[in-house]
């Protein structure tokens, strides 16, 4: 298993990836290791298997062939690939957090009830999960609208109840695809350092696809798609000392 600087396996370490839909290779041998607290940019023209790839890495949908092990801290590991539905369900809902470009939130849930319902369904009672909820939420500037249905915040509100979603159960990987896509600028900055914060300022990983090549470079590093192929970007130091990326 590969091994970061500080000598800690990586927390997701994907070993020769394959999907194939028909005749079309979304994944074309991917290997690629996560490390913990810090972030991933995927990047790669549409089309190239950049869903494809978080859907596997995020044990949403299997690869046809391929290892995905992840190893929590203090967990033994596990192959992701070889569990069945119902568990990697349970780990996906335990170990990891999701932001998506629409946030995928319940509109006929309140603020809170989004939040609470992660817990919720990790078994952690309805008065416990809803207090941390409203801390959660408090901390990401929310306070005051934990009552507000998801239709009556902006998308810049409605990304930090994702945000607060996907982080209130201390998952530590968090998968993120084109999170600010649908967001202005100013806005979408805004939301993307509170997804750092939450993440890598955290102790955690962040996993996000992207087109947006400023998005990208806020990221510790950016590995590239292209037929399904993964090339090999640069770390941010070597970026910043003006290597390609
Ligand atoms: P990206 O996220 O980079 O746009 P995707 O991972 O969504 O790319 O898709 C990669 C390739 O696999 C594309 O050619 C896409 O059409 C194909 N593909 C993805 N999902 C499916 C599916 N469920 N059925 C058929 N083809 C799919």
């Amino acid at each position: 298993m590969l091994e970061n600087s500080l000598g800690r396996p990586a927390v997701i370490s994907a070993r020769g990836l394959y999907r194939n839909f028909g005749s079309t290779a979304a994944l074309d041998n991917v290997n690629l290791d996560i490390q913990l607290g810090q972030s991933l940019a995927i990047m790669g023209p549409s089309g190239s298997g950049k869903s494809t790839l978080l859907h596997a890495l995020a044990g949403i949908d299997l690869p046809d062939s391929g290892q995905i092990t992840l190893n929590l801290p203090g967990s033994a590991p596990v192959q992701i690939e070889s569990l069945k539905d119902k568990p990697r369900t349970k780990l996906r809902r335990e170990a990891f957090g999701f932001v998506f470009q629409s946030g995928l939130l319940i509109p006929e849930l309140t603020a809170i009830e989004n939040v609470a319902m992660a817990l919720m369904i990790n078994a952690v009672p309805r008065s416990n999960a809803m207090d941390r909820a409203a801390r959660a939420l408090a901390q990401l500037g929310l306070a005051g609208m934990e009552e507000r249905r998801i239709g009556q915040l902006s998308g810049g509100q409605q990304q930090r109840v994702a945000i607060a979603r996907a982080q209130v159960t201390g998952a530590s990987v968090v998968f993120a695809d084109e999170p600010t896509g649908a967001l202005d600028s100013a806005t979408g900055a805004e939301v993307l350092e509170t997804l750092l914060d939450c993440t890598v300022g955290a102790g955690k990983s962040l996993v996000m696809v992207t087109h947006d090549r400023t998005v990208a470079e806020r990221c510790d590093r950016i590995v590239h798609l292209s037929d399904g192929r993964l090339l090999d970007g640069t770390a941010r130091q070597e970026r910043q000392a003006g290597a390609w990326s």
